[in-house]
């Protein structure tokens, strides 16, 4: 009896040996040899790849809302010093919402999320592209309806989960004329692009599918709003806006197939931020599904490995137990 109690005491020590220090650490060892792993293959996957700036840079032709503090750089400290031959530092001072910009829901809504409060898992992306160049061609008041978006699902397919729609307006090309830009008018206040109807946000916010919404003009309500109701609809479900953003680059974005690295500066109370945006390509557009595939073996393989010692210890049970009841009958 007293080596069954000894065997019981060493069984328990074993279980939990088992169950929680080789098992996370094994798990551990096996995501840091897949990260080094991965890290080895940057170079590998950059020639996979298509890598995009779709953001505009910060200078003397940055746009913002009309009236407001335009982008400023100062030169605080050019010249020299004992211990280095250049040295240099500025001031730089701008609205939050100038240039290529990240509206946080919190702008509109005070219980969204601040810049800094929104998860990065929103922030890389699939993206969708909706192409409205020919319907603002004579029409820059033009509004994207529902059935726009619903046409682009019947040719392309579902919008991905978790992906930032964005709309090309055609309005890129007007970036370096800030009066046909914002379709400023006589009196210079009031501004005339095109933007999304209410009946779209109200579409978006639906499916539940869409984290971010993206245009290529200074705000996704068109420029003749005054009560920004498009803002107000998508920031009362978290959904984040980028505004300005570049869709005149050489290279196009697909209508889908791609993915974004949406990169606000982290200002923690932030409802609206500065905003680097990439997008990246699959040069044989299959790089989303690989990911994918890779994602869900490395998943699988973990799980096996684990359960592999979840089989272990109830077979060495059952073999102590034999050998109990052996020593009995003896
Ligand atoms: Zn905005």
């Amino acid at each position: 009896m007293t080596m069954f109690i000894i065997n019981i005491i060493l069984f328990i020590s074993l279980i939990l040996k088992l169950k929680c220090v080789p098992v996370t650490s094994k798990y551990n060892m096996i995501k840091h040899k897949k990260i080094h792993q991965n890290f080895n293959k940057i170079d590998e996957l950059k020639q996979q790849i298509i890598i995009i700036d779709i953001g505009y840079s910060f200078d003397e032709n940055n746009i913002q809302w009309v009236g407001k503090s335009p982008f400023t750089i100062t030169k605080t400290y050019n010249g020299t010093n004992n211990f280095l031959p250049f040295y240099t530092f500025n001031d730089i001072k701008m609205f939050d919402y100038s240039g290529t910009h990240l509206d946080a829901p919190y702008q509109f809504d005070k219980k969204g999320w601040k810049v800094a409060d929104i998860p990065l898992n929103n922030l890389l992306v699939p993206g969708c592209l909706l192409d409205m160049r020919n319907e603002t061609t004579n029409n820059p008041e033009f509004l994207l309806k529902p059935e726009h978006i619903i046409e682009w699902e019947n040719e392309y397919g579902p919008i991905p989960n978790n992906s930032v729609l964005l709309i090309n307006f055609g309005w890129s090309s007007r970036w370096y004329n800030k009066n046909s830009y914002l379709g400023l008018m006589n009196d210079g206040t009031r501004c005339h692009f095109p933007g999304i109807s209410k009946e779209a946000a109200e579409w978006i916010i639906k499916t539940e599918k869409i984290v971010g919404v993206g245009v290529d003009t200074a705000s996704v309500d068109a420029g003749a709003t005054a009560d920004f109701e498009v803002h107000q609809i998508l920031s009362s479900a978290n959904i984040y806006n980028i505004e300005n953003v570049n869709l005149n680059n050489d290279i196009e974005l697909p209508a889908q197939g791609f993915n974004l690295i949406v990169m606000p500066m982290k200002i923690t109370e932030g409802s609206g931020a500065p905003c680097r945006i990439i997008a990246i390509l699959s040069k044989n557009n299959n790089k989303s599904d690989d990911n994918n595939s890779s994602n869900s073996n490395r998943s699988y393989n973990v799980f096996s490995n684990a359960n592999r010692e979840q089989i272990f210890v109830p077979v060495l049970f059952i073999v102590l137990l034999i050998s109990w009841n052996r020593n009995k009958k003896y």
